[in-house]
């Protein structure tokens, strides 16, 4: 799915993204000229690895999703994380893609690992 910068103007427009058992809901909001702010909830069940035991297990992944969404280059400061979009246009299938790799990325424990964790901060 692609939006177009140029249809965001004052008014929000809607987001409705499902794909690939992602899901992106919210609204697009104009900030300036080049950029656009993106309030959704990310919704997903993501494949990820077990940083300690290497299981493979499925994480629901359910939470806030805010962005500043730029067309082109983006130079000023925010406390928001930027995504860039070069072909004039929001892609939302790179933008789920991009999600999706920095869960994975992140630090992952499986629920038996997350449980001995626990174990051992009783323990100390
Ligand atoms: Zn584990």
């Amino acid at each position: 799915m692609q939006i177009s910068f140029l249809k965001i103007k004052q008014a929000p427009v809607d987001v409705n993204y499902s794909k690939d058992g992602v899901e992106i809901k919210g609204s697009l909001e104009r900030i300036d000229r080049e950029s656009v702010k993106l309030n959704s909830s990310f919704n997903s069940e993501v494949e990820v690895v077990c940083n300690r035991c290497g299981k493979e297990y499925k994480l629901k992944a359910d939470y806030p999703l805010e962005l500043i969404l730029s067309d082109g280059g983006y130079n000023a400061k925010n406390e928001i994380d930027v995504i860039e979009f070069f072909g004039g246009s929001i892609d939302f299938d790179y933008l789920a893609f991009s999600e999706v790799t920095s869960i994975k990325e992140d630090y992952n424990l499986c629920s038996e690992c997350q449980d001995a964790t626990e174990l051992l901060e009783v323990e100390f």
